[in-house]
């Protein structure tokens, strides 16, 4: 059983990814992993399909800039594909998404490296893929997918595995940023004049736009002046909830909602889905087992004093104590009961 880490400090931000920077026009404290000291590490994360199929589509695109021959490249994303099964396999809630060799995300980064490769080998462009780049002032940092230099000219292209889209149909506002944030690390590295972005998304469509040096710079400015501001929340806090903006959108997918003073207390007005839910409670009562592996437990909240009634795997329930205070992460909500999922995992919460 893991410990649920606390906060010991918390420092200013001096640099930021672009998923980070995401999370900090949402909320500061989501936006927080290096600047952030705990009093000790984390539970390993617990593998998302679009983790793994992120970094297969990262190792896809080095194999295609490093391996000079088709076939070989075949049999080496084969091998990938393999090594991805063996991952899948490991994780009881990835059963339900079917063999890797059918996920389409997987395939269509197959068919880019092919491509990636062609285009590699027999261009006179530069092709760059996946390395990390600073801007000057060290302040934002990124590995773009790819791309090639041609003059002074940088084609920045970013291969998507969701739609391009929001349902409404508009150009979804994080690949725009994205295009942004990595044309201000390609200007600030190479004596480029003009970054094209072309996006691609795994249903086929594609778009491109521009972005100047001009604009990269008034986006710089905008990064920063976003840092700056949450820095000054960080300087003058006097309790870590004030770091905290919580939302629907932002605290879906937060990984920080487990040490979150705010999550817990609001997280049944939000309009969450799946099992993205927490139990903060102290163990009341632990009743008969179900059966041979399920045992139901009664548990108290610490913040509302309700009371939740939650089967759970006897191996943790006997691991547990009277009184002891724990949090169980990655539930399901439903008609005002929490249940354990394939993703729940019990913390002690001292
Ligand atoms: S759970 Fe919500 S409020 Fe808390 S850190 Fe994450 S995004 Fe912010």
């Amino acid at each position: 059983m893991w410990e649920i880490p606390k906060i010991k400090q918390i420092e200013p931000i001096r640099s930021i990814t672009f998923y980070d920077y995401l999370a900090l026009i949402d909320c500061t404290l989501k936006a927080l992993t290096t600047s952030l000291m705990l009093t000790h590490s984390r539970a390993p994360d617990i593998m998302s399909k679009s983790a793994l199929v992120g970094r297969f589509h990262h190792k896809a695109l080095e194999l295609a800039v490093t391996v000079n021959e088709k076939t070989e490249l075949k049999k080496l994303i084969e091998t990938e594909i393999s090594d991805l099964q063996k991952e899948v396999d490991k994780w009881p809630h990835l059963k339900r998404c079917g063999a890797v060799s059918g996920w389409d995300e997987v395939n269509q980064s197959a068919t880019n490296a092919i491509r990636i490769q062609r285009e590699s080998r027999d261009g006179k462009a530069k092709v760059i893929v996946e390395r990390t780049y600073r801007t000057v002032d060290e302040v934002l940092i990124g590995r773009p997918d790819y791309f090639t230099i041609i003059s002074d000219k940088a084609i920045l292209k970013e291969y998507k595995s969701t739609s391009l889209r929001t349902p409404s149909g508009i150009v979804k506002q994080e690949f725009l940023l994205q295009g942004q944030f990595y044309a201000a690390l390609i200007f600030d590295n190479f004596p480029v004049k003009k970054v094209e972005v072309w996006l691609e998304s795994f249903d086929g469509e594609r778009l491109d736009f521009s972005v100047t040096h001009s604009v990269a710079e008034e986006f710089k400015a905008e990064v920063k002046s976003i840092i700056q501001k949450a820095n000054e929340i960080i300087r003058n806090f006097d309790v870590v909830e004030e770091l905290s903006s919580p939302s629907s959108s932002s605290c879906q997918f937060c990984k920080n909602k487990i040490f979150c003073p705010a999550f817990p207390k609001v997280q049944l007005s939000l309009e969450l889905t799946g099992p993205v839910f927490i139990l903060d409670a102290k163990l009341a009562l632990v009743h008969e087992n179900v059966n041979d592996q399920i045992s139901k437990i009664q548990m108290v909240s610490t913040y509302t004093a309700d009371v939740y009634e939650i089967s759970i795997p006897t191996i943790y329930a006997e691991k547990m104590k009277l009184h002891e205070r724990y949090l169980i992460e990655n539930l399901l909500y439903s008609s005002s009961r929490f249940l354990w999922t394939d993703q729940s995992r019990v913390h002690r919460n001292g």
